[in-house]
């Protein structure tokens, strides 16, 4: 067997331990005589993946008690779509901080489903820097306010919050979750698509504030209300039982890390030996974003051509460093360094990077 130091930017690396005891279990769980995905949903077996996944949740990320756990399919895009339909009262609208393309998304849905409005933008210097408190213009009505933590695609992230005048605070954190210590009672409500940094895709954990769920909307279609999926704890119907399994894995991995803590100082290690190299490299590979706001999950950069580019990624994939390819709408090269990927491969890449410097 050969892994591959994988940079994909989503769905991504996982903990190799992870992935080694889902492969130990799967055709006979604890004793079953099946696996965890042909078991019912509804079975002891799996009620104890569901109430460990929350449990580890809760403890690794501090998630106080007024927070439900929710365990929800359609990926983060349909957050976009429920956060509106159920939190955007009759007439009213809510405030957005745009600040790369998924926050664009978000508030396209809320246009669609109510209105949506810019309390701030970082699009006029193609999304290179992060709006901070002072930027805001928040509207005293908005019913919340929506940020992306982390701008998969722009390498940008928050590492500290902006202040939102009170207003309910909505993060879309896929790209960053659980990879540093945060303080979610910031927060009325947290998601994130699972692929990035907690297992595969398929399966979206939703963090919801009782004093949020309480301003629902009534006349949500069922699948689309959180008060169903509160209320049926994540199985008014049939959840993403794999994707939560694997999930129960990762959060026991990153358990054993330590916790959030030490996963934070890897990632700050990882990021800060990256950005090094970056800056040390006299122009050869030239970061996207403003130095306070570089991302410590995605990094971006540029070469000086897209040829040099090209070579880079193809000679970087004979290494053994894979995925590193910038998004499609922005081209270059992203840095997808989420909390699975170790120390070693970003020593491995940076390694990669000087010599691929001195040959070009
Ligand atoms: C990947 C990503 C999404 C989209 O997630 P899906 O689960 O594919 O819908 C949304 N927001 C951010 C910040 C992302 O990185």
């Amino acid at each position: 067997m050969s892994r591959i130091y994988n940079f994909n930017p989503g769905p991504s690396t996982l903990p190799l331990s992870a992935l080694q005891k889902c492969q130990s279990e799967l055709l006979d769980y604890k004793g079953t005589g099946m696996s965890i995905i042909e078991t019912s949903h509804r079975a002891k077996e799996f009620e104890a993946v569901l109430t460990d996944t929350q449990a580890l949740l809760k403890e690794l990320f501090a998630i106080p008690e007024n927070y439900k756990i929710l365990f929800l399919g359609g990926g983060a895009s349909l957050q976009f779509a429920m956060i509106p339909m159920n939190f955007i009262p009759r007439g009213g609208s809510a405030d957005y901080i745009v600040t790369g393309a998924w926050a664009q998304k978000a508030l396209k849905e809320a246009g669609i489903i109510a209105a949506g409005r810019v309390a701030a933008s970082s699009e006029d210097k193609q999304f290179n820097y992060l709006p901070r408190t002072a930027d805001l213009d928040i509207d005293p009505q908005a019913a919340y306010v929506h940020l992306t933590s982390n701008n998969t695609i722009f390498g940008t992230q928050y590492h500290t919050f902006p202040e939102v005048k009170g207003k309910f605070l909505v993060a879309d954190m896929s790209s960053d979750i659980l990879s540093h210590a945060v303080d979610v009672s910031q927060f009325a409500m947290i998601y994130a698509g699972a692929q990035k940094n907690l297992g595969p895709a398929g399966v979206t954990v939703v963090i919801l504030r009782d004093d949020l769920a309480a301003t629902a909307n009534e006349g949500v279609p069922t699948m689309l209300s959180y008060a169903t999926h509160i209320k049926g704890n994540s199985l008014y119907n049939t959840p993403p039982v794999f994707g939560i399994y694997i999930m129960q894995l990762t959060l026991q991995w990153m358990k054993e890390q330590g916790g959030l803590q030490a996963l934070e100082n890897i990632n700050k290690k990882k990021a800060d030996l990256l950005y090094q190299t970056m800056d040390e490299s006299d122009g050869f590979y030239r970061g996207t974003v403003q130095p306070e706001a570089r991302s410590w999950m995605n990094a971006t950069m540029r070469l000086t051509t897209e040829e040099l580019e090209a070579a880079f990624i193809s000679e970087a994939k004979a290494a053994g460093l894979q995925g590193l390819k910038g998004h499609r709408s922005v081209g270059g090269i992203r840095v997808s360094m989420y909390n699975a990927m170790p120390l070693a491969g970003i020593e491995k890449l940076t390694d990669f990077m000087k010599d691929f410097k001195a040959k070009h």
